[in-house]
């Protein structure tokens, strides 16, 4: 028996949150541009009473489930803020206010005080120009081979480093900092890079951007923790790896939680249910 569902239909993925009979979330995937696939995972559930919806392709959703279905709209980041509420009470984090950085097509960020929040920025940069940037200079656009390989790739055969304008000299920051993404490639014009290696630093630029960004805004709201959420971070390690050690470089912490690409499903579920 599935009551209630939740269902998030992002720019890339949609995603669905239900608690199973046995009362424990599950979690489902389908890219967005498969519909269809989401309507009929939705009719082969008998028992559903309501949907909760968000997501910037809810109209499409709506269109293509019917009336059948009603959808009942949450905006999308009182979903997400909700979902990651929850999220972080059942890895027993007791903070009361962050900043939530959420990594997804694009990537928007938000302060979260108590069960208030502001979005205070974003940008352009995020899980899509992962892929982008990854199928122009490799030609693989699967997520999983390239969270795969990048994981097993070098970035100091392109990134330029501090240490590296610095030869021989005492560095005035540290050395192993990015000094340049992808300057050596712009210096000594070597293209023949291998896939690994181009995609470890694909990752590098697009973490490094949003952890920068994250921790900007944490300084500005005098918060220690970010909590790093989106379908990008899946467990992609070496992503993690970036935005977590420039994060902690930087002062702050990073939070990665499980199943947070679907804290926005998760929320749109728990509205439905009337839980907090
Ligand atoms: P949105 O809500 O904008 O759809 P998500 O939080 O779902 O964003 O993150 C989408 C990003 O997650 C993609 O751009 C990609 O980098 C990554 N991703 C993770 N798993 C997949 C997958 N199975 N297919 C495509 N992209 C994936
Ligand atoms: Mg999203």
């Amino acid at each position: 028996m599935l009551r209630y569902i939740g269902i998030d239909t992002g720019g890339t993925l949609t995603k669905v949150a239900y608690f199973n009979e046995q009362h424990e979330l599950q979690f489902q995937a389908f890219p967005s541009k498969d519909l269809q696939a989401v309507k009929q995972w939705i009719e082969r559930r008998a028992d559903l009473e309501a949907i909760g919806a968000t997501g910037g392709r809810t109209e499409q959703l709506r269109e293509v489930v019917g009336e059948q279905h009603p959808l009942h709209y949450i905006v999308e980041f009182e979903a997400t803020i909700k979902g990651v509420r929850y999220l972080l009470q059942q890895e027993h984090h007791s903070f009361d206010r962050c900043i939530v950085v959420n990594v997804g097509t694009g990537t928007s960020i938000h302060y979260m005080n108590g069960a208030e929040h502001t979005r205070v920025g974003g940008t352009g940069i995020g899980g899509g120009t992962l892929i982008g940037l990854a199928g122009l200079m490799t030609g693989i656009t699967d997520y999983a081979k390239i969270k795969d390989k990048a994981v097993q790739g070098q970035r100091n055969g392109i990134d330029l480093l501090v240490k590296d304008i610095y030869e021989g000299m005492d560095t005035p920051i540290d050395g192993n900092l990015t000094a340049s993404n992808l300057g050596k490639i712009a210096i000594h014009h070597q293209f023949d890079q291998q896939p690994e290696d181009l995609l470890a630093t694909v990752q590098g630029l697009v973490g490094e951007v949003i952890s920068t960004l994250g921790i900007q805004y944490a300084w500005q709201y005098d918060v220690e923790e970010i909590v790093y959420i989106g379908s990008t971070l899946g467990d992609n390690v070496h992503l993690q790896r970036v935005i977590g050690d420039y994060t902690k470089l930087k002062k702050r912490k990073p939070i990665f939680l499980p199943h947070s690409g679907f804290a926005g499903a998760l929320g749109a579920l728990l509205s439905q249910r009337g839980i907090e």
